[in-house]
């Protein structure tokens, strides 16, 4: 019994930060578009990449990496509401689906998680250091209703993010694909 629902715990969560792994949270995030069609309301997505992250596991070894993503997860799970859902992604990519809130809503959330981290002394090999996030917004029914459609949009506003000069925030908007 006790094997099985360890089972179900590695299945669902990332070993490193304890935040949902990608899997889990594409499946939450399809069970979510459902009652939110239905509901009539409005839920959005925040892809969220850590700026220069390479540099951080260069200058401070990969294992202080490792410490600085699970510190990431935890100060994103602190900052978002208990209702609100965060993945990991992959590597240095996550993602907080805010409930029944619209991209404004979405912007204020994800401005004050970025104030958070930027402000947050993260541990270096003889020194505190900073980092920053670059982050994008898309929002469902608005722009899909299929998980895979909402987080490939929220990633291109992600990289529009980037090409902005990193550490901001962008809102979905098509002519983002047109690059
Ligand atoms: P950008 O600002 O453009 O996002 O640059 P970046 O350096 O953050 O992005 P890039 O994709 O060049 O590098 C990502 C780095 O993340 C490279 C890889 O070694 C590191 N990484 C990915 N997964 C892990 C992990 O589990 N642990 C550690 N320590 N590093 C990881
Ligand atoms: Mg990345
Ligand atoms: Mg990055």
């Amino acid at each position: 019994m006790y094997f099985i629902e360890e089972l179900k715990i590695q299945a669902t969560f990332d070993s490193l930060t304890g935040v949902y792994n990608k899997n889990a949270l594409i499946k939450e995030l399809n069970s979510e578009i459902k009652l939110t069609l239905r509901h009539g309301h409005e839920t959005s997505i925040i892809f969220i990449d850590i700026d220069n992250f390479k540099d951080f596991n260069d200058t401070h070894g990969h294992l202080l990496g490792d410490k600085l993503l699970a510190d990431f997860a935890g100060l994103l799970r602190q900052h978002c509401r208990k209702t609100d859902m965060i993945g990991r992604f992959g590597g240095e990519e996550f993602v907080a689906v805010a409930l029944h809130t619209d991209k404004a809503g979405a912007l204020g959330l994800a401005d004050k998680m970025r104030e958070a981290v930027s402000s947050h002394k993260f541990t270096g090999k003889d020194e505190h250091v900073c980092i920053t996030f670059s982050a994008g917004i898309s929002s469902m029914p608005e722009d899909g209703t299929e998980a895979t459609e909402v987080l490939e949009k929220a990633d291109d506003a992600m990289y529009q993010s980037k090409r902005n000069g990193k550490n901001c925030v962008t809102i979905f908007s098509p002519q983002f694909t047109a690059y």
